[in-house]
């Protein structure tokens, strides 16, 4: 089960990919994820794009995608969160599939508004210690603003910041609408409303899965 997974900043992907991830034991590739592991050991080159809210080049997410893809763990399927985000990007990664014998089997679209995404995002917290994330509308602390796992302090991130979601909305929107074209002339795409609670927003996605790809 190969799933690309497209949606907006804040849209909820990371939180669906896990419980997809979970529920079929298949890996989340999150570049996002993999990106801030980076920017906190100090690589300094990704550290001017994503402070910027900017797309990494191509070349560097590439390299961290592929290897991601050939490990061990990634042999009954995947979720891919964050990439691909340009048209060459998934030009590289079938390519890459291609030399596993592998192919995308679905790209899941989450759609929600511009109002909703920021209502949503600037009610964002991260744990500054653990990294835990929760959100003051969907998933509040148990004490405001300490972490409920380590008692960490809780920050908001700098590209949670109005200013810096709606430049990363537009760049989304941008660079990855042609994106959507081209699975959709694939007939891979699949739209879910994706504004609903969490939960709700699951079950749709469950229900794509099922429908779309066949039991093997
Ligand atoms: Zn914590």
């Amino acid at each position: 089960m190969q799933l690309i997974i497209f949606g907006p900043p804040g849209v909820g992907k990371g939180t669906l990919s896990d419980m997809l991830a979970e529920k079929h034991k298949i890996p989340h590739i999150s570049t996002g994820d993999i990106f801030r592991k980076e920017i906190k050991s100090g690589n300094s080159e990704l550290i001017q794009y994503v402070e910027k809210g900017l797309l990494v080049p191509d070349s560097v997410v590439n390299k961290i995608v592929e290897k991601g893809l050939k490990q061990e763990n990634c042999r009954n399927g995947f979720i891919l969160d964050g990439y691909p985000r340009t048209i060459d990007q998934s030009e590289f990664l079938e390519n890459v599939l291609w030399k596993l014998k592998k192919k995308i089997d679905l790209v899941l679209n989450l759609v929600a508004s511009e109002e909703e995404i920021i209502k949503r995002l600037t009610a964002r917290r991260n744990c500054g210690k653990c990294g835990a994330v929760y959100n003051l509308i969907t998933m509040k602390p148990k004490k405001k603003d300490i972490c409920d796992k380590c008692q960490g302090t809780l920050v908001t991130r700098k590209d949670d910041e109005p200013e810096t979601i709606r430049k990363r909305i537009q760049v989304y929107e941008e660079e990855t609408s042609p994106l959507v074209e081209h699975y959709k002339n694939k007939k891979l795409i699949f739209d879910i409303d994706a504004s609903p609670r969490p939960r709700t927003v699951f079950s749709s996605v469950v229900e794509a899965v099922e429908k779309e790809i066949p039991k093997q």
